[in-house]
């Protein structure tokens, strides 16, 4: 994610089968006992589920911009971790109509922002099962301080609608577990009046029109965190190809935008090929950009091959959202108090950026950056290893996590650094990670102990000093 303006200052939970036999039963089963609401973030304690893992997503999304109501149909496919009497999906508001389990009506209740299902007959470990939701609602986008004040999740737009959903709105427009440790592959058709277009995930493998509406079928079919799914509507010019690397791409433009400030098309289609280079083979089928006319989201979100423009649209956003796809997108935080492996990282990229087209090194982007924000600055204060829920976007975990990344390349020379980051994106592709997976691969791919580097740049609280020379 990045913000529109310059962003300088800015145990999963043990799913305990309670096999409470007694004592005179001999080989009791187990009993079934429901999964557990959450995943344990410490942040959002109640986002993802226990007692399953998602594996796919089957969305149907009919969007009515007069109105603003949204008619969906979602099916997720599981497989069962534990004996399940009852298990929970995250969802945020909206009407729930009806569930299924495996064809079956089954029961549910809401709980907060959790519904909870029981399905007709316990489902077994180890079994694969569907659960169908049919809703129906007008979403609303949350706010609050997590994502630099502004709004964000299924957002209005003049035309249609916007959909960036970091770190915890993925929710508020499909039933979902929705944690980034929680990946699956998604189909997502969005049916909309004929005109709009419907952008998503993946790539465009079905499109037609019935009655005065149209429909456009989406597929990921590589992992997902359900945060960086988007359902864009509305007006675009769209256009598509193929980077010179071989990437294709896929950019939808709204057509009311002024023209020409940036080739939005070349320096996505240039950064996916550098960045392919760099950190390792592009991880996604396809490669592109939505760039909409949504000036009140504060922010550009790198949605899963599409990254998502609200407003500005410039060079620097472009390349940032893009090293997302590697760092964020398909490795991901295994909690949300790693984000520095987002930010950090995406930040860094625009430094590498730089150094790529000639107008400034790391080394320099980094001390200027440094010599900028005095010792006594809050900036300093954040403890970048964990920010803390309302300030996991705050501009140290970007620019303080950037500087991070620089003082370990100076420590361990451009060999080692430019060894270990496609090492890690191949280490965790699709997967996610923490920050000690990452301290410990850099000590392991440049032969040196790092406690000391990551310990002063990550957890304290004071200004670091310079790396020496
Ligand atoms: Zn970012």
């Amino acid at each position: 994610m990045a913000l529109s303006r310059s962003a300088r200052r800015s145990s999963r939970w043990l799913a305990l089968a309670t096999a409470v036999a007694s004592a005179a039963t001999i080989a009791a089963a187990p009993a079934a006992t429901p999964g557990a609401p959450g995943i344990g973030d410490p942040y959002f304690p109640g986002l993802g589920n226990g007692g399953y893992r998602p594996l796919h997503y089957d969305l149907g999304v009919s969007y009515h911009p007069d109105s603003g109501r949204l008619d969906g149909r979602a099916t997720l496919t599981a497989r069962a971790t534990q004996d399940l009497s009852a298990f929970d999906l995250d969802l945020q508001k909206l009407t729930v109509d009806r569930v299924l389990v495996d064809g079956h009506r089954a029961g549910f209740s809401r709980a907060g922002d959790e519904l909870v299902i029981r399905p007709g007959r316990t489902l077994a470990r180890g079994q694969r099962f569907a659960v169908t939701v049919v809703y129906h609602g007008v979403p609303q986008p949350l706010s609050g301080p997590i994502v630099f004040g502004s709004k964000y999740g299924w957002m209005k737009t003049k035309d249609g609608v916007f959909v960036a959903c970091e770190p915890n709105a993925a929710s508020t427009w499909f039933p979902s577990s929705d944690h980034p440790d929680e990946k699956a592959t998604y189909d997502i058709r969005i049916d909309a009046p004929k005109g709009l277009t419907g952008v998503s995930n993946g790539r465009l493998v079905g499109t037609g029109e019935h009655g005065g509406r149209a429909w456009f079928h989406w597929r990921e079919s590589r992992p997902m965190a359900p945060y960086l799914a988007t359902a864009t509507i509305g007006k675009f010019d769209v256009r598509t190809g193929t980077t010179p690397g071989g990437t294709p791409i896929y950019v939808a433009t709204d057509p009311t935008l002024p023209a020409g400030k940036v080739d939005v098309y070349g320096v996505t289609a240039a950064a996916t090929d550098y960045w392919s280079k760099v950190f390792g083979p592009y991880p996604f089928e396809e490669t592109g950009a939505i760039v909409d006319d949504m000036p009140q989201a504060g922010f550009s979100l790198e949605v899963q091959s599409k990254p998502a423009y609200s407003a500005v649209r410039n060079e620097t956003t472009i390349v940032h959202e893009l090293a997302h796809q590697w760092f964020g997108d398909s490795v991901s935080v295994r909690q949300w108090k790693d984000i520095w492996l987002n930010e950090g990282f995406a930040t860094y990229a625009q430094w590498l950026w730089a150094e790529h087209k000639g107008t400034a090194t790391a080394h320099d982007s980094f001390r200027k950056a440094y010599q900028g924000i005095p010792a006594d600055d809050p900036f300093w204060k954040i403890k970048v290893s964990d920010p803390q829920r309302d300030t996991m976007f705050a501009g140290a975990v970007y620019e303080r996590g950037a500087m991070t990344l620089q003082a370990l390349r100076e420590r361990i020379g451009d060999k080692a650094f430019f060894k270990l980051l496609p090492t890690w994106t191949a280490q965790h592709r699709y997967g996610n990670a923490d920050t000690a997976d990452f301290i410990r691969l850099a000590e392991k791919v440049s032969g040196r102990r790092l406690g000391d580097l990551f310990h002063t740049w990550l957890d304290t609280r004071t200004r670091p000093a310079l790396p020496g020379k």
